[in-house]
Parts: C-alpha cells; structure tokens; sequence
C-alpha cells in the first residue's frame, strides 16, 4: 500500500468523524509541555521552558474559561505525566481536542554566549515566531489538521508570525513544511501527537533563546492574543464543513 494512499485513506476517515460541535460545550485539553525536572529548553536567560509553558497555559485556561468554553489543563503543577499517557487522560476526562503547548529554541550551532545575572548563558536572536506541529500518526489527523491551520490562521489575524527554521535540512530539523504560510510541519513521531486518541496539535508559542522574543512571550498582551487566537481557531474548528 503506497503512502500516499494510506495518506489519502486517513484524510478521508479523520474528515468523516468530525461533526459540528458547539464550542461552549467541546472541552480542550491544554497539555503544559514537558515537567518541573525534565523541563525543555533553556531561555536566554537562563529560565525553564516548562515554566513558560505552565503560565501560558494557565492564561489560556482562564482566558478560555472567562469565554465561556471548556479547557482542561493537563499537568498543571509539572507532574511527570508520560507523554504516551497524556492524550488517553484527556480522552478519559472528555476532551474532544488536544493542544499542547510549549516554547521554542533553536539548534546548538547557532547558539552565542552572553552574560546575564552574572552567569554565562546561551542565545540566538536568529529566529522568532511560532510553530504548529501535527503528526500523520495521529488517529485523527485531518481534524487534527484543520484544527492547526485555523490556529495558524488566528495568530497570523492577531499580528504574529511564523518561523520556518524547523524545516532546514541539519540535524534535529528537516521537518516537512506543510503550509510555510502558518509555520504548520509535519512531525509523525512527536509522541504526545500519535500516541493521543483525539485530535492533537502542538504549538511552538515563541522562540525563548531569541532575547527579545523571551521577553514578549511572558507579556499579558501577547497570552492574551494567543488565547483569542485558541477560542477563534476553537469556534472555526466546531463549524461543520
Ligand atoms: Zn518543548
């Protein structure tokens, strides 16, 4: 069986589980990427991803909330929740979609000392933006799928822009750009995207080795966009086609 027909198959099948659904009652697991000791990336200034991803993911809760819809955090506190675990959980609670959010950094080589806080830390100003990623493993990947591309959509409308270092071809990137428009790529072995029995997206929400870019992610105006932009892609994602 070729790839592109099984491609073709799962497009069909992932378009044809999805009905209209009403937003206010569709519940969205916002996953806080990675934990307290595994924690992701290092910022420029020395500071864990998974912080950054914990307090984005409560704005969105609460932006969420006070919108009236339905978020569910997942990991709220850092917990060591397996990735393979994360999805089924969300599943088990109800959700209907997966979101899981972290924050961006850039390849070692293109990393640059600096002094902050009186320690030496790493950079790159190089890049800036956000990423969506989808996985073609993923139970549900059209929907999955359409689901990225309304959020894309939604943070281009809010002002922000994508980046597109994750498809140079060099070790740990050469990932498959699938609308270079949005910063959507394909990623097939992303865990928490195939191993989760819902429709799952992953967002890069801003590059955090960029030192301009660390300190606008952590703005209230810029959670505040990016949880409009989760609502709007919701509510487009819930109109039936
Ligand atoms: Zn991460």
């Amino acid at each position: 069986m070729s790839r592109h027909w099984l491609s073709a198959c799962l497009l069909l099948l992932g378009g044809m589980a999805h009905a209209s659904c009403d937003p206010a009652q569709t519940a969205i697991a916002l996953d806080t990427g990675h934990d307290k000791q595994r924690y992701g990336a290092t910022s420029a200034r020395g500071l864990p991803e998974w912080q950054f991803n914990h307090d984005l993911v409560l704005h969105l809760a609460e932006h969420l909330l006070a919108l009236g819809r339905r978020p569910l955090v997942l990991a709220p506190a850092g917990e060591a929740i397996p990735l393979t675990e994360r999805g089924g959980r969300a599943a088990a609670q109800g959700a209907s979609l997966l979101l899981s959010i972290h924050h961006d950094s850039a390849q070692p080589r293109y990393l640059q000392r600096w002094q902050y806080g009186g320690d030496e830390r790493r950079y790159s100003d190089r890049f800036h933006g956000f990423s969506l990623f989808v996985s073609e493993r993923n139970g549900h990947f059209a929907e999955s799928l359409r689901f990225a591309e309304q959020l894309g959509t939604a943070l281009l409308a809010a002002g922000l822009s994508p980046t597109l270092h994750h498809a140079e071809p060099i070790p740990g990137e050469g990932r498959q750009l699938l609308e270079p428009r949005l910063g959507l790529y394909r990623f097939d072995d992303l865990k928490i995207l195939h191993s989760t029995p819902l429709p799952a997206v992953l967002l890069e929400a801003g590059v955090i080795v960029n030192r301009d870019e660390e300190l606008l992610v952590q703005t209230p105006a810029f959670r505040a966009e990016v949880a409009q932009a989760v609502a709007t892609a919701l509510d487009r994602w819930c109109q039936a086609e």
